[in-house]
């Protein structure tokens, strides 16, 4: 049978378009679709709280529809922040979103959710817990930054106490770490008033090194910052050379181990390597929950091997309405959610879980550092599980190319690849790099799309002259993808001279 349809006449239809006809619709009314309505014809306000309310159909669309102009986070091959979760786990989340998490008395099983987390995660790192040591203890923090600064704080306070004890001098307290160090590190220095003092990147050591680290240990040296899994390669620093050599010395300096992302890959991937509590100079560690823990933005982790080395005025005893926790945060009110996700990844994967997946992320990354040495470039990452998952890379320093790193991360990005190029640490040359942070939800089939798409990048720059790449360079630039062209940032306060970046040109990496 066909359905050929009659179209009706006038007259047929005349009683339902009557109804209508001489109505003039109110603009303000939501009576059609959101795109019908006057939100959609103007300008969504921008400076001044409106005086109107909108209906909410209209404000999730708009806000929606301008928010598909930010990338794609599975594309974002640039930052460590977890962009997959299961199902089970967003729908928990979701459910914990009113909960404060601060709020003990009212939500006692988020924090013993918390607590449980703490106790897997401290002994993750073989924090002592024989009868004969004292309590390890830790907190969750909104990340990593957040746990270094309470790292920093506690050190701080802790050779304060001892400077004070022995009538000593206490008012200028320095820190030794890697110029490498994420920018978080110098915000900590900067804010708690604490000396930075560098150890530098050469132009082929872009870790810590061991003997120069301590060789800036002084009486003023609250301690030394070593970081499993530098931002720019990856590598894992040496925190067992610096813990040997402080003990040789006979230097009473505590060690940090800064494992925001190496925390949930090592002991997986390399349980020989011995990094974490089971060196004895080592008294802190923080990780962040959302990189390799596999969790959504923000949650972080931070570790203290006794109450030693977590001096005692620094923790805060929160009496809600009648319950009492100790407290060691910089932020009281923030939500339960993350650390409920990161309870029920921990759960859910267990430690076979973490491993087969921090192992397939191993085994992608070497892949892409073999086909990208086959395309010519220079691997800077370390693989087979030495270091972080990542493919640090560049060009080769002698070649006939016009462009740079640069312009290569420029076209990927038309494709929609964020991989993101950088100029690294000082003195290690103005070297630039690129990076490509493997995340779980980076399988072998997707990587094979990426290099699919680098090999056309450098066919298109390949077949550019020096003028038209001169030329591309400047209009991607005008074009201002990065955050620092951003029209948001504050005139007074652009180009700032006090930090690394501003100083020597290093990218703050992101992550
Ligand atoms: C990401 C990162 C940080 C900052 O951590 P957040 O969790 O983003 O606050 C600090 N140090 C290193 C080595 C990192 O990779």
């Amino acid at each position: 049978m066909v359905h050929l349809a009659t179209v009706r006449k006038d007259d047929d239809v005349a009683a339902v378009t009557d109804g209508v006809a001489g109505v003039q619709l109110e603009n303000d009314e939501f009576l059609t679709s959101v795109y019908g309505t006057r939100f959609a014809a103007t300008e969504l306000p921008q400076n001044e709280m409106p005086e109107r309310e909108m209906p909410r159909e209209v404000a999730y669309r708009m806000i929606k529809d301008e928010l598909s102009l930010d990338g794609n986070p599975m594309l974002n091959l640039a930052s460590f922040v977890t962009t997959y979760m299961e199902d089970e786990a967003e729908k928990l989340m979701t459910e914990s979103f009113s909960k404060n998490f601060i709020d003990y008395e009212e939500y006692p099983q988020s924090a013993e959710i918390q607590n449980r987390c703490v106790n897997m995660i401290a002994r993750l790192f073989n924090a002592p817990t024989d009868s004969d040591s004292d309590h390890a203890m830790g907190t969750s923090t909104i990340g990593s930054s957040e746990a270094i600064m309470l790292g920093t704080l506690a050190m701080k306070k802790r050779w304060q106490n001892k400077r004070k004890a022995e009538g000593k001098d206490y008012s200028r307290p320095n820190i030794i770490m890697n110029s490498a160090v994420q920018v978080c590190w110098e915000k900590a220095a900067r804010y708690f008033d604490v000396e930075e003092k560098y150890v530098y990147c050469t132009e082929d050591r872009y870790v810590i090194d061991p003997k120069e680290a301590v060789d800036l240990v002084d009486e003023n040296t609250i301690g030394i910052c070593v970081i499993l899994g530098t931002t720019y390669t990856g590598e894992y620093e040496d925190a067992k050379a610096i813990n040997d050599l402080l003990i040789e010395r006979g230097l009473d300096c505590p060690i940090h181990i800064d494992a925001a992302s190496g925390g949930f890959v090592a002991p997986f991937v390399a349980p020989n390597l011995e990094w974490d509590f089971r060196l004895e100079k080592v008294v802190s560690i923080n990780v962040s929950g959302h990189k390799y823990g596999l969790v959504y933005p923000g949650v972080g982790w931070v570790v203290w091997r006794s109450p030693e080395y977590l001096p005692q005025e620094l923790v805060f005893n929160i009496n809600y309405l009648g319950a009492e926790q100790a407290s060691f945060t910089l932020n009281f009110s923030k939500g339960a959610s993350q650390v409920i996700g990161q309870y029920y990844q921990m759960i859910r994967l267990g430690k076979h879980g973490y491993r087969s997946i921090m192992t397939n992320l191993t085994r992608v990354a070497d892949y892409l550092s073999a086909q990208l040495t086959e395309l010519g470039f220079i691997i800077m990452s370390q693989g087979g599980g030495k270091g972080l998952p990542l493919v640090a890379f560049r060009l080769p320093a002698e070649r006939d190319t016009q462009y740079d790193e640069f312009a290569l991360a420029h076209s990927l990005r038309e494709r929609g690849w964020v991989v993101p190029a950088y100029t690294m640490a000082p003195h290690s040359g103005s070297l630039k790099m690129m990076r490509v942070v493997v995340r779980e939800d980076f399988s072998l089939s997707r990587c094979n799309l990426l290099l699919q798409d680098i090999r056309l990048a450098l066919k298109t720059l390949d077949a550019m002259d020096k003028d038209m790449v001169e030329k591309y360079t400047s209009h991607v630039q005008a074009h201002g993808i990065n955050s620092h062209k951003a029209r948001h940032n504050h005139p007074h306060y652009k180009g700032e001279k006090h930090s690394l970046q501003g100083k020597t040109g290093k990218t703050h990496g992101i992550c």
